[in-house]
């Protein structure tokens, strides 16, 4: 038994703007593939059109994979590159018959397709009106006119077992012959795609599947060339929660601009992987050693995939609240610095402190915002209260417990069980639930009814700033 050769599979965006989430999934559901099957995952920029491709969507490009992890391997290769092998790729097929001259200038073409349309048929090429005889064609050749290289598409049907769809097949009465050169020598895309991904002997095409109506003619082709032929699989395309098409109307919509939100590189992957494949049963939270793991080809779905924002933040709670903290913490502590709480260096100076501060926070966050929101009343002076955790906890004796916990803290050694003895003694003694004395501390110690543990908060904070703003909450919260 021979063991198969690893896969082969190719990112090939088209570098016109931002990595868009919809692109980035099919980039990272060939990477899946790829590591899980112990294969090689290429990038390949489609830079042919040079109107609409620019080196920043290009540098966005690479930015975007890194930040989410996908390395690719081998050298990156640019299509635009890849000239002189398309056009010979396309000389051999007009050489072998599988293609022929079409010396029909552009604008007549133009010309002939919109009277078509005009008369509501759509144009197709009469084959033995375009295809001049051996003689005339040597006769315009000497003249130098310019011609245009077209596919003879052969009679029959052209089919495929594709990934995600299953057998999905073409009769080839419906594909026109269509140009693979033109006349001024540049591929159409079908044929640089095919050219390529012969060249990167590229054994998987996994790409979206608004792509679906090239693949006939891009088979076509690599059967013409005599290639063998790769499998496909084309994902199903993205929609927003209101079932339309992914825009910008549903938010944002490039791979950035969740980065800039605090959006984790590994939820994002994990959310990224769940729209068009499921490992089956309810298994959704994973890191990207299970998603690689568990990543097959029996999980890929057909039904168009919903981008849900919220589960999208839903999900980076749970990858907040379960990721090593040392994996966490220098992605959020930019985010610490930015916000002008700390420096770097105040940081690294008190780094378990810090660290402890993230632990307890993270557990009560969604976005990397949240965390950098709950842990301003541990970096400043003043705390902002909320007014409303205030009208509820601070009225009915709340006030005077404060003044009362105060004195028994100061008297406290600081630490988290000293000081719940002292609490607790506290409210036993007046006869009190710990809540009741819990909240109003809370409210005057973090300015919110939601923290972490109230002993977590008082170490956290330290004796010094706790007692302080203790007295300030007494004095201004009357
Ligand atoms: N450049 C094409 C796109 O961005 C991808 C083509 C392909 O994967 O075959 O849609």
């Amino acid at each position: 038994m021979s063991t198969p050769l690893p896969p082969r599979l190719r990112f090939a965006p088209s570098p016109t703007g931002s990595l868009h989430v919809g692109v980035a999934r099919t980039a990272l559901h060939n990477w899946l593939y790829a590591r899980k099957y112990g294969g090689a995952f290429l990038l390949r920029v489609e830079d042919t059109d040079r109107a609409r491709s620019t080196p920043e969507s290009t540098q966005g490009i690479f930015d975007g994979l890194r930040w989410l992890g996908l390395n690719w391997d081998e050298a990156v290769v640019h299509q635009g590159a890849n000239l002189a092998q398309h056009q010979q790729d396309a000389r051999m097929l007009l050489a072998s018959g599988a293609a022929y001259r079409d010396f029909t200038p552009a604008e007549e073409l133009d010309r002939l397709r919109k009277e078509a349309e005009s008369r509501g048929h759509a144009f197709r090429v009469d084959r033995a009106a375009v295809e001049l005889s051996a003689e005339e064609q040597e006769q315009r050749l000497a003249r130098g006119e310019a011609y245009a290289i077209r596919f003879r598409v052969p009679e029959g049907t052209t089919a495929w077992d594709d990934m995600v769809h299953g057998p999905i097949e073409f009769p080839n009465k419906d594909i026109e012959d269509f140009i693979i050169l033109r006349s001024d020598g540049t591929p159409v895309y079908n044929m640089a795609v095919v050219s390529d991904d012969i060249a990167m002997r590229i054994t998987l095409v996994m790409r979206g599947d608004d792509h679906i109506s090239n693949t006939p003619k891009q088979i076509l082709l690599y059967q013409a060339l005599g290639a063998p032929l790769p499998r496909f699989a084309h994902l199903p395309m993205i929609l927003g929660v209101d079932g339309k098409k992914l825009s910008k109307r549903h938010g944002a919509t490039s791979v950035a601009e969740y980065e800039h939100q605090g959006i984790l590189a590994d939820a994002m992957v994990n959310f990224l992987a769940l729209l068009g494949w499921s490992p089956g049963g309810d298994i959704e939270v994973m890191s990207r050693e299970e998603l690689v793991a568990r990543f097959e080809e029996s999980g890929f779905l057909k039904k168009a995939a919903v981008f849900d924002p919220k589960k999208l933040e839903w999900m980076n709670g749970q990858h907040l609240a379960h990721a090593p903290i040392e994996r966490l913490e220098p992605v959020i502590t930019p985010h610490i610095v930015a916000a002008g709480l700390a420096t770097e260096q105040e940081i690294t100076e008190r780094l378990p402190w810090y660290r402890r501060l993230l632990e307890l926070l993270r557990v009560r966050a969604r976005t990397i915002d949240d965390i950098v929101r709950q842990a301003a009343p541990y970096f400043r002076d003043q705390v902002e209260y909320d007014s409303a955790a205030v009208a509820k906890h601070w009225k009915n004796g709340g006030r005077e417990l404060v003044g009362a916990a105060r004195e028994r803290l100061a008297a406290s050694d600081w630490d988290a069980a000293a000081l719940e003895d002292a609490l607790r003694d506290l409210a036993e003694s007046r006869g009190i639930g710990a809540g009741a004395l819990f909240q109003p501390l809370r409210v005057a110690l973090t300015g919110s009814s939601a923290s972490p543990g109230i002993f977590d908060v008082l170490v956290l904070l330290g004796r010094d700033r706790a007692l302080r703003r203790l007295d300030s909450a007494l004095a201004n919260l009357a």
